[in-house]
């Protein structure tokens, strides 16, 4: 499955939670990284079809449900191709 957009917040517990999400923004797989502890973390979208939409982690190191609104406008959209994922994010503009 092609990953067309990648969002990540924050926890309570401030790992940093990451999900790759399809074109339907659907939830792929979800991580979560404390240093350089790397994780699976199972997330889901909640109303994924709305232009604000929920996203809800499983944090495997804190274990709360972590919910987070994003706002589907604000996506990027990834490349098609697969690329390695990049170091770091681009500034937004
Ligand atoms: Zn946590």
């Amino acid at each position: 499955m092609n990953v067309a957009y990648k969002i990540q917040s924050a926890c309570e517990c401030q790992v940093l939670l990451e999900a790759d999400l399809d074109e339907h923004r659907l939830v792929i797989s979800g991580t979560a990284t404390r240093g350089k502890d790397v994780e699976s973390a199972p997330a889901n979208s909640v109303g994924a079809s709305a232009a604000r939409f929920d996203v809800v982690w499983h944090c495997p190191f804190c274990g709360r449900n972590t919910l987070r609104t994003f706002y589907a406008g604000a996506l990027q959209r990834l490349p098609s191709r697969p690329a390695e994922a990049p170091a770091e994010a681009p500034a937004e503009a």
